[in-house]
Protein backbone atom coordinates (compact mmCIF):
# COMPACT_ATOMS: atom_id res chain seq x y z
CA UNK A 1 0.00 0.00 0.00
CA UNK A 2 0.99 3.67 -0.52
CA UNK A 3 -0.35 7.01 1.08
CA UNK A 4 -3.70 8.21 -0.58
CA UNK A 5 -3.75 11.44 -2.26
CA UNK A 6 -6.88 12.53 -3.41
CA UNK A 7 -7.57 14.43 -6.45
CA UNK A 8 -8.05 17.98 -5.69
CA UNK A 9 -12.06 18.59 -7.12
CA UNK A 10 -14.50 21.26 -6.34
CA UNK A 11 -17.51 20.01 -4.94
CA UNK A 12 -20.18 21.08 -6.41
CA UNK A 13 -23.04 17.95 -6.23
CA UNK A 14 -25.82 17.32 -3.69
CA UNK A 15 -22.85 16.37 -1.07
CA UNK A 16 -20.28 16.63 0.39
CA UNK A 17 -19.33 19.69 -0.64
CA UNK A 18 -15.92 21.56 -0.10
CA UNK A 19 -14.97 21.26 2.54
CA UNK A 20 -13.23 25.20 3.59
CA UNK A 21 -9.04 24.81 4.35
CA UNK A 22 -9.63 26.30 7.85
CA UNK A 23 -11.63 23.35 8.86
CA UNK A 24 -9.05 21.18 7.18
CA UNK A 25 -6.40 21.84 8.92
CA UNK A 26 -8.51 22.35 12.35
CA UNK A 27 -8.81 18.79 12.28
CA UNK A 28 -4.92 18.41 11.82
CA UNK A 29 -4.54 19.46 14.83
CA UNK A 30 -3.26 16.99 17.89
CA UNK A 31 -5.65 14.59 19.18
CA UNK A 32 -6.70 14.49 23.13
CA UNK A 33 -8.42 12.57 25.22
CA UNK A 34 -12.41 13.00 24.90
CA UNK A 35 -12.55 13.62 28.60
CA UNK A 36 -9.80 16.05 28.18
CA UNK A 37 -11.22 19.33 30.20
CA UNK A 38 -9.90 21.40 27.17
CA UNK A 39 -11.79 18.46 24.71
CA UNK A 40 -15.05 19.15 27.62
CA UNK A 41 -14.33 23.30 27.37
CA UNK A 42 -15.01 22.99 23.31
CA UNK A 43 -17.90 20.44 23.12
CA UNK A 44 -19.70 23.02 25.51
CA UNK A 45 -18.71 26.34 22.92
CA UNK A 46 -20.20 23.50 19.84
CA UNK A 47 -22.99 22.98 21.42
CA UNK A 48 -23.58 26.56 22.09
CA UNK A 49 -22.65 27.15 18.42
CA UNK A 50 -25.13 24.63 17.37
CA UNK A 51 -27.93 26.25 19.33
CA UNK A 52 -26.83 29.64 17.47
CA UNK A 53 -27.30 28.35 14.06
CA UNK A 54 -30.42 26.65 14.61
CA UNK A 55 -31.94 29.27 16.46
CA UNK A 56 -32.62 27.90 19.32
CA UNK A 57 -32.60 27.45 23.42
CA UNK A 58 -32.97 24.05 23.22
CA UNK A 59 -31.08 22.32 26.17
CA UNK A 60 -31.02 19.08 24.28
CA UNK A 61 -28.90 20.53 21.07
CA UNK A 62 -25.69 18.42 20.46
CA UNK A 63 -23.61 16.64 17.22
CA UNK A 64 -24.50 12.73 16.91
CA UNK A 65 -21.02 11.16 15.98
CA UNK A 66 -21.89 9.69 13.06
CA UNK A 67 -23.83 11.02 9.45
CA UNK A 68 -27.01 12.77 9.00
CA UNK A 69 -29.01 9.19 8.27
CA UNK A 70 -27.56 8.62 12.02
CA UNK A 71 -29.39 12.07 13.09
CA UNK A 72 -32.23 10.83 10.91
CA UNK A 73 -32.53 7.69 12.85
CA UNK A 74 -31.86 9.23 16.81
CA UNK A 75 -34.76 11.63 15.95
CA UNK A 76 -37.05 8.10 14.97
CA UNK A 77 -35.69 5.51 17.28
CA UNK A 78 -36.20 7.95 20.75
CA UNK A 79 -39.59 9.08 19.38
CA UNK A 80 -41.75 6.61 17.73
CA UNK A 81 -42.77 3.94 19.77
CA UNK A 82 -44.23 0.33 18.45
CA UNK A 83 -47.92 1.09 17.24
CA UNK A 84 -47.40 4.87 16.89
CA UNK A 85 -49.51 6.48 14.10
CA UNK A 86 -46.82 9.02 12.52
CA UNK A 87 -47.62 11.08 9.10
CA UNK A 88 -44.90 11.08 7.08
CA UNK A 89 -44.60 13.22 3.94
CA UNK A 90 -42.75 11.83 1.09
CA UNK A 91 -41.40 14.27 -1.84
CA UNK A 92 -38.22 12.48 -2.62
CA UNK A 93 -35.72 10.06 -1.66
CA UNK A 94 -35.19 11.25 1.78
CA UNK A 95 -38.87 11.02 3.17
CA UNK A 96 -38.65 7.23 1.62
CA UNK A 97 -36.03 6.86 4.93
CA UNK A 98 -37.88 8.65 6.96
CA UNK A 99 -40.81 6.07 6.47
CA UNK A 100 -38.72 3.43 6.62
CA UNK A 101 -37.38 4.26 9.97
CA UNK A 102 -40.97 4.28 11.08
CA UNK A 103 -42.11 1.16 9.87
CA UNK A 104 -38.74 -0.54 11.36
CA UNK A 105 -39.90 0.73 14.61
CA UNK A 106 -42.95 -0.78 14.54
CA UNK A 107 -44.79 2.52 14.30
CA UNK A 108 -48.06 2.76 11.71
CA UNK A 109 -46.57 5.30 8.48
CA UNK A 110 -49.75 7.29 7.06
CA UNK A 111 -48.35 8.98 3.81
CA UNK A 112 -48.77 12.48 2.67
CA UNK A 113 -47.24 11.93 -1.45
CA UNK A 114 -46.12 14.89 -3.30
CA UNK A 115 -44.47 14.78 -6.94
CA UNK A 116 -40.68 15.17 -6.43
CA UNK A 117 -39.63 18.57 -7.40
CA UNK A 118 -42.66 20.15 -5.70
CA UNK A 119 -42.71 20.82 -2.19
CA UNK A 120 -45.03 19.61 0.43
CA UNK A 121 -48.76 20.21 0.15
CA UNK A 122 -49.69 22.19 3.50
CA UNK A 123 -53.37 21.22 2.35
CA UNK A 124 -52.68 17.39 2.04
CA UNK A 125 -51.01 17.33 5.23
CA UNK A 126 -53.90 19.27 7.16
CA UNK A 127 -55.92 16.66 5.16
CA UNK A 128 -53.96 13.89 7.06
CA UNK A 129 -54.21 15.19 10.27
CA UNK A 130 -57.37 16.07 10.35
CA UNK A 131 -58.32 12.47 9.13
CA UNK A 132 -55.97 10.72 11.41
CA UNK A 133 -56.67 12.44 15.51
CA UNK A 134 -54.40 9.78 16.72
CA UNK A 135 -51.59 10.12 14.78
CA UNK A 136 -48.80 12.18 17.19
CA UNK A 137 -45.77 12.90 14.86
CA UNK A 138 -45.56 14.67 11.58
CA UNK A 139 -42.05 14.23 9.83
CA UNK A 140 -40.82 15.81 6.73
CA UNK A 141 -37.55 16.89 4.98
CA UNK A 142 -37.39 21.04 5.09
CA UNK A 143 -35.11 20.49 2.19
CA UNK A 144 -35.30 17.56 -0.30
CA UNK A 145 -31.58 17.35 -2.26
CA UNK A 146 -32.74 14.49 -4.24
CA UNK A 147 -35.00 17.24 -6.19
CA UNK A 148 -33.76 20.41 -4.78
CA UNK A 149 -37.33 21.26 -3.42
CA UNK A 150 -38.01 23.58 -0.39
CA UNK A 151 -41.39 23.18 2.01
CA UNK A 152 -42.74 25.18 4.20
CA UNK A 153 -41.51 23.97 7.35
CA UNK A 154 -43.17 27.18 9.72
CA UNK A 155 -46.89 26.07 8.04
CA UNK A 156 -45.88 22.55 8.51
CA UNK A 157 -45.06 23.04 12.18
CA UNK A 158 -47.61 24.90 12.99
CA UNK A 159 -50.35 22.44 11.54
CA UNK A 160 -48.97 19.31 13.35
CA UNK A 161 -49.48 21.40 16.84
CA UNK A 162 -52.57 22.19 16.10
CA UNK A 163 -53.49 18.85 15.62
CA UNK A 164 -51.37 17.22 18.97
CA UNK A 165 -48.15 16.63 16.67
CA UNK A 166 -44.82 17.01 17.24
CA UNK A 167 -42.57 17.40 14.54
CA UNK A 168 -39.39 15.74 13.16
CA UNK A 169 -37.93 17.86 10.42
CA UNK A 170 -34.90 17.02 8.37
CA UNK A 171 -32.66 20.15 7.93
CA UNK A 172 -29.58 18.21 6.63
CA UNK A 173 -29.16 20.68 3.22
CA UNK A 174 -30.89 23.89 5.01
CA UNK A 175 -28.95 24.45 7.94
CA UNK A 176 -26.93 27.09 6.81
CA UNK A 177 -27.80 27.49 3.57
CA UNK A 178 -31.54 28.61 4.10
CA UNK A 179 -33.68 30.32 6.36
CA UNK A 180 -34.19 28.18 9.41
CA UNK A 181 -35.63 29.20 12.82
CA UNK A 182 -36.01 26.05 15.13
CA UNK A 183 -37.76 27.83 18.05
CA UNK A 184 -39.77 30.36 16.26
CA UNK A 185 -41.07 28.06 14.23
CA UNK A 186 -41.67 25.45 17.01
CA UNK A 187 -39.87 22.83 15.25
CA UNK A 188 -39.73 19.43 17.93
CA UNK A 189 -36.84 17.48 16.46
CA UNK A 190 -34.45 18.32 14.24
CA UNK A 191 -31.95 17.00 12.45
CA UNK A 192 -28.62 17.96 9.86
CA UNK A 193 -25.68 17.13 8.44
CA UNK A 194 -21.99 18.80 8.36
CA UNK A 195 -21.04 17.93 4.54
CA UNK A 196 -23.62 20.14 3.23
CA UNK A 197 -23.97 23.82 4.08
CA UNK A 198 -21.84 23.96 6.73
CA UNK A 199 -18.56 23.97 4.66
CA UNK A 200 -17.32 20.76 6.71
CA UNK A 201 -16.39 17.61 6.56
CA UNK A 202 -19.10 14.31 6.67
CA UNK A 203 -19.44 12.42 9.49
CA UNK A 204 -21.08 14.67 11.84
CA UNK A 205 -24.88 15.31 12.49
CA UNK A 206 -26.03 17.88 14.91
CA UNK A 207 -29.48 17.70 16.69
CA UNK A 208 -31.99 19.19 18.31
CA UNK A 209 -34.69 18.16 20.47
CA UNK A 210 -37.19 20.29 22.79
CA UNK A 211 -39.18 19.80 26.06
CA UNK A 212 -42.29 18.37 24.18
CA UNK A 213 -40.25 15.95 22.49
CA UNK A 214 -37.56 15.21 25.50
CA UNK A 215 -40.81 14.73 27.40
CA UNK A 216 -42.23 12.11 24.38
CA UNK A 217 -38.81 10.29 25.20
CA UNK A 218 -39.16 10.28 29.04
CA UNK A 219 -42.23 8.77 28.87
CA UNK A 220 -42.35 6.19 27.02
CA UNK A 221 -43.78 2.91 27.48
CA UNK A 222 -40.78 0.71 26.17
CA UNK A 223 -37.33 1.54 26.10
CA UNK A 224 -35.24 2.96 22.68
CA UNK A 225 -34.26 -0.52 20.74
CA UNK A 226 -30.81 1.32 19.61
CA UNK A 227 -28.19 1.26 22.34
CA UNK A 228 -26.37 3.74 20.60
CA UNK A 229 -28.85 6.65 19.80
CA UNK A 230 -30.57 6.56 22.92
CA UNK A 231 -30.44 10.12 23.99
CA UNK A 232 -31.28 9.23 27.19
CA UNK A 233 -27.70 7.69 27.64
CA UNK A 234 -26.17 10.02 24.69
CA UNK A 235 -27.24 13.11 26.86
CA UNK A 236 -24.81 11.95 30.02
CA UNK A 237 -21.65 12.19 27.72
CA UNK A 238 -22.72 15.47 25.68
CA UNK A 239 -24.56 16.60 29.09
CA UNK A 240 -23.08 19.69 31.42
CA UNK A 241 -19.28 19.54 31.62
CA UNK A 242 -19.46 18.04 35.26
CA UNK A 243 -21.66 15.17 34.63
CA UNK A 244 -19.94 14.03 31.96
CA UNK A 245 -19.58 10.08 31.45
CA UNK A 246 -18.12 7.62 29.20
CA UNK A 247 -20.57 6.71 26.62
CA UNK A 248 -18.56 6.22 23.24
CA UNK A 249 -15.25 8.41 22.19
CA UNK A 250 -15.90 11.20 20.10
CA UNK A 251 -14.66 11.55 17.00
CA UNK A 252 -11.89 14.00 18.36
CA UNK A 253 -10.70 15.57 15.30
CA UNK A 254 -13.54 15.78 13.02
CA UNK A 255 -15.09 17.83 16.21
CA UNK A 256 -12.43 20.12 15.47
CA UNK A 257 -13.45 20.74 11.95
CA UNK A 258 -16.92 20.94 13.35
CA UNK A 259 -16.28 24.07 16.01
CA UNK A 260 -14.20 25.75 13.30
CA UNK A 261 -17.34 25.70 10.94
CA UNK A 262 -19.63 27.46 13.74
CA UNK A 263 -16.63 30.06 14.11
CA UNK A 264 -16.32 30.50 10.65
CA UNK A 265 -20.34 30.50 10.36
CA UNK A 266 -20.96 32.91 13.19
CA UNK A 267 -17.84 35.29 11.97
CA UNK A 268 -20.18 35.74 8.77
CA UNK A 269 -23.33 35.60 10.62
CA UNK A 270 -26.12 33.10 10.11
CA UNK A 271 -27.98 35.17 8.11
CA UNK A 272 -25.53 36.49 5.63
CA UNK A 273 -24.44 33.06 4.82
CA UNK A 274 -28.58 32.38 3.76
CA UNK A 275 -28.19 35.66 1.68
CA UNK A 276 -25.16 34.29 0.06
CA UNK A 277 -26.37 30.97 -0.69
CA UNK A 278 -29.62 33.15 -1.83
CA UNK A 279 -27.38 36.07 -4.57
CA UNK A 280 -24.96 32.96 -5.68
CA UNK A 281 -27.98 30.40 -6.80
CA UNK A 282 -29.30 33.91 -8.57
CA UNK A 283 -26.32 34.33 -10.60
CA UNK A 284 -25.75 30.47 -10.98
CA UNK A 285 -29.32 30.47 -12.60
CA UNK A 286 -29.03 33.62 -14.95
CA UNK A 287 -25.83 31.98 -16.51
CA UNK A 288 -27.82 29.11 -16.89
CA UNK A 289 -30.52 30.40 -18.44
CA UNK A 290 -28.61 32.20 -21.08
CA UNK A 291 -27.34 28.89 -22.13
CA UNK A 292 -30.97 27.60 -22.56
CA UNK A 293 -31.02 25.30 -19.32
CA UNK A 294 -33.93 25.10 -17.70
CA UNK A 295 -35.09 24.39 -13.72
CA UNK A 296 -36.50 21.48 -12.40
CA UNK A 297 -38.41 23.52 -9.22
CA UNK A 298 -40.20 26.17 -9.88
CA UNK A 299 -38.89 29.18 -8.61
CA UNK A 300 -41.07 29.64 -5.62
CA UNK A 301 -39.79 26.22 -3.79
CA UNK A 302 -36.57 26.28 -5.00
CA UNK A 303 -33.41 25.65 -2.70
CA UNK A 304 -30.83 28.02 -3.56
CA UNK A 305 -28.63 25.59 -2.57
CA UNK A 306 -29.28 22.39 -4.86
CA UNK A 307 -29.99 23.41 -8.59
CA UNK A 308 -31.88 20.34 -10.33
CA UNK A 309 -31.50 21.58 -14.39
CA UNK A 310 -33.13 19.63 -17.01
CA UNK A 311 -30.08 18.08 -19.36
CA UNK A 312 -30.35 19.48 -22.14
CA UNK A 313 -32.21 17.23 -25.27
CA UNK A 314 -30.14 15.28 -26.86
CA UNK A 315 -27.24 15.30 -24.37
CA UNK A 316 -25.22 12.32 -22.89
CA UNK A 317 -25.29 12.80 -19.10
CA UNK A 318 -22.56 10.74 -18.10
CA UNK A 319 -20.13 11.60 -20.60
CA UNK A 320 -20.73 15.53 -20.25
CA UNK A 321 -20.43 15.07 -16.45
CA UNK A 322 -16.79 12.69 -17.02
CA UNK A 323 -16.02 16.11 -19.37
CA UNK A 324 -16.22 18.15 -16.29
CA UNK A 325 -14.80 16.04 -13.69
CA UNK A 326 -12.13 14.36 -15.88
CA UNK A 327 -11.12 18.03 -17.61
CA UNK A 328 -12.02 20.80 -14.97
CA UNK A 329 -11.95 18.79 -11.59
CA UNK A 330 -15.53 19.58 -11.10
CA UNK A 331 -18.05 17.41 -9.56
CA UNK A 332 -21.84 17.70 -10.18
CA UNK A 333 -24.87 15.74 -9.26
CA UNK A 334 -26.76 12.79 -11.06
CA UNK A 335 -30.90 12.38 -11.24
CA UNK A 336 -32.46 10.25 -8.76
CA UNK A 337 -35.11 7.81 -9.36
CA UNK A 338 -37.49 8.90 -11.96
CA UNK A 339 -35.00 12.08 -12.69
CA UNK A 340 -32.01 9.79 -13.47
CA UNK A 341 -30.48 10.59 -17.04
CA UNK A 342 -33.30 13.81 -17.00
CA UNK A 343 -31.62 16.16 -14.48
CA UNK A 344 -28.43 17.98 -12.87
CA UNK A 345 -28.14 18.41 -9.19
CA UNK A 346 -25.63 21.57 -8.88
CA UNK A 347 -24.98 22.05 -5.41
CA UNK A 348 -23.71 25.71 -4.25
CA UNK A 349 -23.14 24.15 -0.78
CA UNK A 350 -21.27 26.26 1.96
CA UNK A 351 -17.90 26.77 1.14
CA UNK A 352 -18.66 25.66 -2.50
CA UNK A 353 -21.36 28.24 -2.73
CA UNK A 354 -18.56 30.92 -4.20
CA UNK A 355 -18.61 33.06 -7.51
CA UNK A 356 -15.54 31.80 -8.70
CA UNK A 357 -17.19 27.93 -8.64
CA UNK A 358 -20.08 29.48 -10.55
CA UNK A 359 -17.88 30.68 -13.13
CA UNK A 360 -15.99 27.53 -13.56
CA UNK A 361 -19.28 25.71 -13.68
CA UNK A 362 -20.86 27.68 -16.35
CA UNK A 363 -17.48 27.26 -18.40
CA UNK A 364 -17.07 23.91 -17.92
CA UNK A 365 -20.58 22.97 -18.75
CA UNK A 366 -20.66 25.50 -22.14
CA UNK A 367 -17.28 23.63 -23.15
CA UNK A 368 -18.97 19.71 -22.30
CA UNK A 369 -21.90 20.77 -24.17
CA UNK A 370 -20.87 22.01 -27.34
CA UNK A 371 -18.23 19.45 -27.37
C1 LIG B 1 -27.46 14.09 2.73
C2 LIG B 1 -28.81 13.98 3.33
C3 LIG B 1 -29.12 13.04 4.34
C4 LIG B 1 -28.16 11.97 4.79
O1 LIG B 1 -26.99 12.46 5.31
P1 LIG B 1 -25.71 11.49 5.34
O2 LIG B 1 -24.68 12.34 6.01
O3 LIG B 1 -25.41 11.15 3.93
O4 LIG B 1 -26.07 10.30 6.14
C5 LIG B 1 -30.40 13.06 4.88
N1 LIG B 1 -31.32 13.94 4.45
C6 LIG B 1 -31.07 14.84 3.49
C7 LIG B 1 -32.14 15.79 3.07
C8 LIG B 1 -29.80 14.88 2.90
O5 LIG B 1 -29.55 15.77 1.93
Amino acid sequence: MKSFNPPVRTLMGPGPADVHPRILSAMARPTIGHLDPAFVGMMDETKEGLKAIFKTENELTMPVSAPGSAGMETCFANLVEPNDKVIVCINGVFGMRMKENITRLGGEAIVVEDDWGHAVSTDKVEQALKDNPEAKILAFVHAETSTGAQSDAKTLCKLAHQYDCITIVDAVTSLGGTELRVDEWEIDAIYSGTQKCLSAMPGISPISFNERALTKVKNRKSPVTSWFLDLNLVMGYWGEGAKRTYHHTAPVNTLYGLHESLVMILEEGIENSWARHQSNHELLRDGLEVMGINFLVNEKDRLPQLNSVFIPEGIDDAQVRAILLNDYNLEIGAGLGAYAGKVWRIGLMGYASRKENIALCLSALGDALGR
